[in-house]
């Protein structure tokens, strides 16, 4: 069995999803999951927001205006009356649930069914689509089967046996459709795997029927080795180890969802990211294997704060790094960067809800001074110590930017730096022209 993912672009007009429609019909047997059609959960995400801020007609007058703009889509979408009217009758449904907000009390639970709907939406509209094309498809809930549990990790050993029963049931079909993002929680209410979280939809889906391979659909041919928004030139990585597109996911690749990964690698399944406007390009594949030695790709991590705590005392001092990690352990903090020296000790967060309170706690230990808006530009490869020279040309390549922080030999794959903000786009546009051209 095959996974295919496609993103938002993908399925962002009657055309793109004319086009998916095209690309799935092979004859395998595969399962394809849907995120929502480009902008539409942004826009449900600010329809939350007028409703939680009590602004019915603010709310209406958004759902409204997406009501439309869907309604425009299924008259380019079907070719026949029944089929546009059936679609109509959806639709109407789905704005239908999402102006019932109007009458009720406000809360989380009401602000993750309204997030549901956008995937909702292009599935079932997509399954139509291919009813009326005469393809031998079917629409499996998502919500019938995928599920996180208290502590919001998914319930693999639940996924896999609901998904095996409900596709056991239909066993003769080719296209398996389903939703990306959605998922019910430990209490049975409709919940979600965060924003861009279909990619991780489509692993976990992998995982549980042990697919022969996961195949990411985007609006881009692969894993560029740097980020396209902000470097001119940038080119497809043609495979990674699913390590490094780990370390790229986490520190900042938005072409895939950081937790995507681990899955597809604790069950061996090969990821491959295609482009679906060029589905010919052959894209990036990662798997087990990588390049020894080959510094592959470069990406920035935004949002991030540097705390440097300088203790007299860390001198011979067992278990100061104890206690300062249970400070950020009881802050339900994580540590992204750590580095040290005999007299302190450095660590970078993303989350500074409680920064306040970390820094308190601190000040038991030593003094503490914090640095905000910085990033972590990441280098990844398979780069073994005994290999010299990646770390000289990464810093020579920033010589002339400040550098907070610098962190290499926590795995082999990774180089990690922490800069201002204001300095980010340079340090990566250098780094692409020493490292790659
Ligand atoms: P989808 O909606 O299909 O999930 P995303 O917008 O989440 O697509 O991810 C694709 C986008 O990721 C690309 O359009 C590109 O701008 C951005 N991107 C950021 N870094 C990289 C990178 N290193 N390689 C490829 N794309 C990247
Ligand atoms: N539609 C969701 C989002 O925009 C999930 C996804 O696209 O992966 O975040
Ligand atoms: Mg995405």
């Amino acid at each position: 069995m095959q996974i295919l993912k496609f993103g938002g672009t993908s399925v962002g007009s009657a055309t793109r999803m004319k086009d998916v429609a095209k690309l799935i019909s092979d004859g395998k047997q595969k399962i394809v999951v849907l995120s929502a059609m480009s902008g539409t959960t942004n826009n449900l995400v600010e329809i939350a927001d007028y409703f939680y801020k009590g602004n019915t007609s603010g709310a209406l007058e958004k759902i409204n205006l997406l009501e439309h703009k869907y309604n425009e889509v299924i008259q380019e979408l079907y070719s026949t009356p029944e089929k546009a009217s059936e679609a109509e009758r959806i639709i109407l449904s789905h704005f239908d649930f999402l102006r019932s907000f109007s009458k009720s009390v406000f809360t989380l639970f009401e602000e993750k069914a309204i997030l549901a709907q956008g995937e909702l939406l292009s599935t079932a509209m997509f399954q139509l689509y291919l009813e009326e094309a005469g393809k031998n498809s079917i629409l499996i809930p998502a919500l019938e089967y995928m599920r996180i549990d208290k502590n919001a990790e998914p319930d693999a050993a639940y996924i896999a046996e609901n998904l095996k029963k409900i596709l056991s049931e239909n066993p003769d079909k080719e296209i398996y459709i389903t939703q990306g993002y959605i998922c019910r929680n430990f209490y049975g209410e409709i919940d979600n795997l965060q924003r861009g979280g279909s990619d991780y939809s489509a692993s976990l889906i992998g995982a549980a029927v042990k697919a022969e391979e996961i195949q990411i659909w985007t609006d881009i041919d692969g894993m560029h080795n740097n980020d396209p928004r902000i470097v001119q030139g940038t080119k497809p990585v043609p495979y990674l180890h699913f390590e490094e597109a780990a370390e790229l996911a986490y520190f900042g690749a938005k072409i895939l969802h950081p937790t995507c990964i681990l899955p597809a690698k604790l069950n061996n399944i090969p990821v491959r990211l295609l482009n679906t406007m060029d589905p010919e390009a052959p894209g990036t594949l990662i798997s087990n294997k990588s390049r020894k030695g080959v510094i592959e790709a470069v990406a920035a991590k935004d949002g991030i704060t540097a705390i440097k705590i300088k203790s007299g005392r860390m001198l011979l001092a067992h278990g100061f790094l104890r206690k300062v990690f249970e400070i950020f352990e009881s802050n339900q903090t994580s540590i992204d960067m750590i580095t040290t020296s005999e007299v302190g000790v450095s660590v970078s967060i993303d989350n500074s809800k409680r920064l306040e309170e970390i820094v308190n706690d601190l000040k038991k230990f030593g003094t503490v001074t914090v640095d905000k808006d910085m990033v972590i530009i990441c280098v990844v490869g398979d780069l073994p110590y005994e290999t010299v020279g990646f770390q000289a040309k990464v810093v020579d390549a920033l010589k002339d930017i400040p550098i907070r922080m610098i962190s290499y030999g926590g795995s082999n794959y990774n180089i990690s730096i922490l800069v201002k903000s204001e300095d980010k786009n340079r340090a990566l546009n250098q780094l692409s022209e020493a490292l790659f051209n």
